[in-house]
């Protein structure tokens, strides 16, 4: 197998790093290490953070399987701890066929006043929000159908695994990635005689779109780590994307476990 590793720029995680690399050539694996997207690895391996891990899913897309060792916190999309690492060595090399988990992204197109179109996805959520501190301003549409004009700092579409991060903070719900879905919340909605929306988070299932017409000149768009202002954007439309990203499980680590020590008890 092939494996490629993407790093946290910090001296700690390249420690880890080098000392995962001597393990896995001592034990005298099958398995090399390459160097860039370009070698097709079979799988990554992303030694830092969750935000390490959206780094390699955007480097390297759907085709590998992600593994994850955290340098910092427990992690929602890493597994081990550096003083874990003879373990996960030893399941890489016997187990040949790991478990896989698969996790939704959300996909989206967006389109521009002049009729260009740009598709993107993201592992955790979009972000829309206005360029400028003032109001963003944007008609949502479920299915074809208007759901309401929203006015307020920004909204988010975040996939099940994305739940947990910006999306939480803005009370949404956290959703089980084993659930195709993606959701829409609401940053700082204006509620009061004059204007109105939903104020609560919808959850959309897999043949579902929600399409957000833009009404503000200028919109900053978030894509998992990713930020750019655009200009004249008309719509963007998102729903589940067709890709998922693929998880290689060399030990059992429950999702909702991942939620207590992440939010309750580490
Ligand atoms: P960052 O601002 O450096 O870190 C944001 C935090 O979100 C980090 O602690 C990161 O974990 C954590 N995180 C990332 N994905 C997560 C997930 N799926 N579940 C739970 N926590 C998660 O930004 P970053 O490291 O580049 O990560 C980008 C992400 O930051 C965005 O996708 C967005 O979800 C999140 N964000 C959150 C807020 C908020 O909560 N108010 C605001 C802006 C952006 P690690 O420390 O393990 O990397």
């Amino acid at each position: 197998m092939k494996i490629a590793t993407v790093l946290r720029n910090d001296d700690y995680t390249r420690e880890v790093e080098s000392e995962l690399k001597q393990k896995v050539r001592a034990a005298d694996s099958p398995h090399c290490f390459v160097s860039g997207p370009d070698d097709h690895p079979d799988m990554v391996i992303s030694i830092g953070g969750d935000g390490t891990l959206l780094e390699a899913v955007h480097q390297y897309g759907a085709e590998p399987a992600y593994v994850g060792i955290h340098t910092g916190h427990l992690g929602f999309y890493a597994d081990w701890r550096p003083d874990e690492l003879d373990e996960f060595v030893e399941r890489l090399v016997e187990q040949e066929e790991p478990a896989i988990a698969e996790y939704p992204t959300v996909q989206c197109r967006i389109e521009t006043r002049d009729g260009q179109q740009y598709d993107k996805w993201a592992l955790n959520e979009l972000v829309l929000r206005n360029a400028s501190l003032s109001t963003l301003v944007t008609c949502v549409y479920i299915n074809g159908d208007e759901l309401e004009t929203f006015r307020g700092d920004g909204l988010i579409v975040s996939s099940p695994s994305g739940s947990t991060a910006y999306n939480k903070a803005v009370d949404g719900a956290i959703v089980h990635p084993s659930i195709e879905a993606i959701q829409l919340s609401e940053i700082a909605s204006i509620n009061n005689q004059a204007y109105r929306t939903v104020n609560s988070s919808l959850v959309l299932p897999k043949h579902h779109e929600v399409e957000l017409i833009v009404m503000n000149p200028e919109i900053m768009i978030g894509l998992d780590r990713e930020q750019a202002v655009w200009k004249d954007v008309r719509s963007i439309m998102c729903r589940v994307g067709q890709e998922k990203i693929k998880f290689a499980r060399y030990k059992r680590l429950t999702f909702w476990s991942r939620v207590r020590k992440s939010f309750i008890k580490g």
